[in-house]
């Protein structure tokens, strides 16, 4: 059997990592068709469009893509590709594992937490606007909703359940902002009775940073809204080592798309020394939502063979190893 998946090669690093994921997967035996599809600045420079027709008929047809890292301008230019796909098929799920790999240099080890983020609400709706010409305010409204809560929430528990997981950390802001941080707490509690198999807990977003420093294994499956998932789920990737080995997923309800929690690297971007790990972690996430477990299982291990012997791995990994992305790439293809 062969799947047909969109890819997204992307901006700065993602050509290079993108292919290296692509040649992991076709090594693992799954074969794929790829639909590429040019997003973000080099999009701009070919259709001067960062998310052309093409990249959402694509998605639309084969509801699964693989993309490397978009970049987008700060402060002002056109607004966050990546938003607008996470808006546009509804992928309201942003999963984001945290797992010590051995050989990556880190605080802590055996963390092995996973952080379900709302994609598509709050401070992320892009409601926002100066409140008049000279500037002299600005407004951002952050919209929590019962349904985009409930479902959120109800993926969180569910997801704990189907992956042997024991414990689920609604995290918050509910004594501040008690109408949307409120509103969501309330309904992670309620919707917990119908979960009596997991414990569930929940912390304040202040607390729960400083607890997840402390320690991080008192933590299993974390569900929170959109911007504290978005920082903590950056915490969590410092905690085990950076975001060299963190990968991400956002899942609608029949649409997902997925890639490396880090962004396009433009200071090494062209220089074939990024390190792949994330992304072919990302497509093995993606191997395992489609059904392919075993691939995806092998897929990771040797990853995490070729990071535990550290001779093999970009100098993010081992400043003493010059080891290209290519070439890291060929190690956990004969890992595999
Ligand atoms: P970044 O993640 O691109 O880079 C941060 C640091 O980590 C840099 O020093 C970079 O060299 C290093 N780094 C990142 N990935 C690496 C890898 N695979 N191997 C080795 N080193 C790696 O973050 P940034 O600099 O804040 O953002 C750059 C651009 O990426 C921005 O335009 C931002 O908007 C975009 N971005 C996109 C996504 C996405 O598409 N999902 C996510 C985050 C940032």
């Amino acid at each position: 059997m062969s799947y047909v998946i969109t890819l997204i090669p992307g901006d700065g690093i993602g050509p290079e990592i993108t292919r290296a994921a692509t040649k992991v997967i076709a090594a693992a035996g799954v074969k794929v068709d790829w639909d590429i599809q040019l997003a973000g600045l080099t999009a701009i420079e070919k259709f001067k469009d960062p998310l052309p027709r093409g990249v959402i008929d694509s998605i639309s047809t084969n509801k699964i893509a693989l993309k490397g890292p978009l970049t987008t301008p700060v402060g002002s230019g056109f607004r966050s590709v990546n938003v607008a796909l996470r808006k546009e098929f509804e992928l309201y799920s942003n999963l984001r594992p945290a797992k010590s790999f051995e050989g990556v240099k880190s605080r802590y080890d055996k963390v092995d937490l996973v952080i379900v983020r709302e994609n598509t609400e709050e401070f992320y709706s892009g409601i926002e606007h100066y409140v008049d010409s000279r500037k002299s305010a600005a407004e951002t409204i952050g919209i929590v909703t019962r349904t985009g809560s409930e479902r959120i929430i109800r993926f969180a528990f569910d997801y704990a359940v189907n992956h042997g997981r024991k414990k689920v950390t609604i995290v918050h802001k509910a004594n501040i902002l008690k109408y949307t941080s409120g509103l969501f707490l309330e309904i992670g509690r309620n919707m917990a009775k119908n979960y009596p198999q997991l414990e569930v807990n929940d912390k304040i977003i202040d607390n729960m940073a400083m607890q997840m420093v402390i320690n991080p294994n008192q933590f299993d499956v974390i569900v929170t809204t959109n911007l504290f998932g978005d920082i903590l789920s950056d915490l969590a990737s410092g905690l085990v080592g950076g975001l060299g080995v963190a990968p991400g997923a956002n899942i609608g309800y029949d649409t997902a798309i997925f890639e490396a929690v880090h962004g396009s690297a433009p200071d090494i971007a062209g220089k074939n020394i990024a390190n792949p790990a994330a992304v072919i972690l990302a497509s093995a996430m993606m191997l395992r939502h489609m059904g392919e477990s075993s691939a995806a299982s092998r897929i990771e291990n040797a990853v995490a063979g070729v990071i535990k012997e550290g001779r093999k791995v970009t100098t993010d990994l081992n400043p003493a190893s010059p080891v290209t992305t290519d070439e890291m790439a060929e190690a956990i293809i004969e890992k595999l």
